[in-house]
């Protein structure tokens, strides 16, 4: 079985779930799965590397990240890897685009799916704004990819066999000074199981607060925006979902007052399950919709908002 490279994202001492979840898409494909790691804390997280059988743990500062992909594709080289993936979050795919220029190959984004047969790789990408699906195989020595998030199970399979010290990241072309934490420690709409995102129905920025109290309600959800509201400085671009926003596949995406425009499509229509509320029965939103509600947004979010906290206070 071919040997698959895995770039695994950490904080505070545990591996991010979107590496989990490019630890399970490479473990279903191979059992021989290396976990790559680096910067502070990467040897306390290495132990989550669930799936992996081997975690190599890279030394030195992991502050430039051409350093970081050459030492990558080291790893790569070294142990005769025939696949490298990452979750395509932003460091992803800052990262995999670098490695797969050191190991001579192409890069594979955003998958859907990855395969392996044998030493040969298969991948699905949406293409178009989600309108198709491509499926591609990679000629390269290695296939390089990196998988969407919420598209893969995390790996739940026991961590890593062994965690060995890899090579020292060098000093590199370029390197990261500093990061900001943005204010508020809100979800990232990224990366919440929930996901109470607003349009331009909402008719005003004060009443995003309905779409907080909701997200409030739920506990675990992010707010998101149309491109619409943030065009309009209702919302921030970091909330924006669609084409030129996030790409979020949560578990429940609610879209309020949200008329379903293609871009908007783009982002979220790989959600498992997906509510809308409208007061157009012909808004477009409602083609791709689980469930759909047809009325005012500002009757029916509190009374959503207030059924949730009831179900929630019951257990
Ligand atoms: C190159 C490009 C990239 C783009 N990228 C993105 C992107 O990343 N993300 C994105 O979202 N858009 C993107 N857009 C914009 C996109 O085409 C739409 O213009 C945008 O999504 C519309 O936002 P909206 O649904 O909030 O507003 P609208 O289209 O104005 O829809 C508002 C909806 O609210 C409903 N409504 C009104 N009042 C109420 C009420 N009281 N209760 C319930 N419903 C109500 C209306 O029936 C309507 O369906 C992009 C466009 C281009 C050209």
């Amino acid at each position: 079985m071919s040997t698959i490279v895995v770039f695994v994202e950490h904080a505070d001492g545990s591996v991010k779930r979107a590496s989990l979840e490019a630890l399970g898409a490479a473990r279903a494909a191979s059992n021989q799965v290396i976990a790559v790691l680096c910067g502070d804390g990467a040897k306390a997280a290495a132990a989550g590397a669930n799936g992996a059988s081997k975690a190599v743990v890279l030394g030195g500062a992991s502050t430039s990240p051409d350093a970081v992909a050459q030492a990558i594709a080291a790893v790569a080289t070294d142990s005769n890897a025939k696949a490298f993936v990452a979750s395509a979050t932003s460091s992803g795919r800052d990262l995999a685009p670098r490695v797969a220029a050191n190991l001579e190959s192409t890069l594979l984004s955003d998958c859907v799916e990855f395969t392996a047969d044998g030493d040969a790789f298969t991948v699905k990408r949406p293409w178009l704004a989600g309108k198709l699906i491509a499926t591609m195989r990679s000629n390269a020595k290695v296939a390089c990819a990196t998988l969407r998030r919420n598209a893969f199970a995390p790996s739940d399979a026991d961590g890593p066999g062994e965690i060995v010290d890899g090579a020292d990241v060098g000093a590199g072309k370029a390197t990261l000074t500093g990061i900001e934490a943005k204010q508020g420690g809100a979800i990232d709409v990224a990366e919440a199981p929930v996901v109470v995102s607003g349009g331009r129905g909402m008719k005003e920025p004060e009443h995003f607060a309905l779409i907080e109290g909701l997200a409030a309600a739920f506990g675990n959800a992010a707010v998101g925006a149309s491109r619409a509201v943030v065009d309009a400085g209702w919302r921030p671009h970091s909330e924006q979902v669609g084409q030129t926003g996030k790409t979020v596949a949560p578990q429940l995406y609610i879209a309020i007052g949200i008329s379903g425009a293609i871009q908007h499509l783009a982002g979220m229509k790989t959600s498992k399950v997906i509510v809308a509320i409208n007061k157009d029965a012909e808004a477009p939103i409602f083609k791709v919709a689980d469930y759909g509600i047809v009325g005012d947004a500002f009757e029916i979010v509190p009374a959503l908002t207030e059924e949730i906290k009831r179900i929630k206070a019951e257990g």
